[in-house]
């Protein structure tokens, strides 16, 4: 009987110790991931070039003339929807940095709901 309540005892703790275990290393694995993804700067030189902005209805329509009324990153066929979280997601156009999907630049290109 004394044996039977140790062994149980010991395979709690076993057991309550790898779960905890696995939690945090998929915390760690998170926040890393996290750390990782960069956003974009409207100061980054190549960013700059395709006049990229944050907030796509402060566009000067008339110094961009290809900008196309309706277009955003949320809607371009580069914005990484399958990545998107807190209304940003990974730009094929600037080596995956995050950008908002209400941002846009002249890198625009139509996607599946553009
Ligand atoms: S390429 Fe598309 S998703 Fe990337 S910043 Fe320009 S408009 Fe936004």
């Amino acid at each position: 009987m004394k044996d039977d309540i140790q062994t149980r005892r010991r395979n709690f703790l076993r057991n309550t110790l790898a779960t905890g275990g696995a939690v945090a290393a998929a915390t760690l694995l998170a926040s890393r991931q996290t750390q990782a993804a960069e956003v974009l700067s409207t100061n980054d030189p190549a960013a700059k070039a395709l006049r990229y902005v944050t907030d796509v209805t402060k566009i000067d329509v008339s110094k961009t003339p290809t900008f196309k009324a309706g277009s955003d990153c949320g809607n371009c066929a580069l914005y990484v929807r399958a990545q998107a979280a807190n209304g940003q997601a990974p730009c094929g156009a600037f080596a995956n940095k995050l950008v908002p999907a209400t941002g846009w630049c002249m890198a625009w290109a139509k996607g599946p709901t553009g």
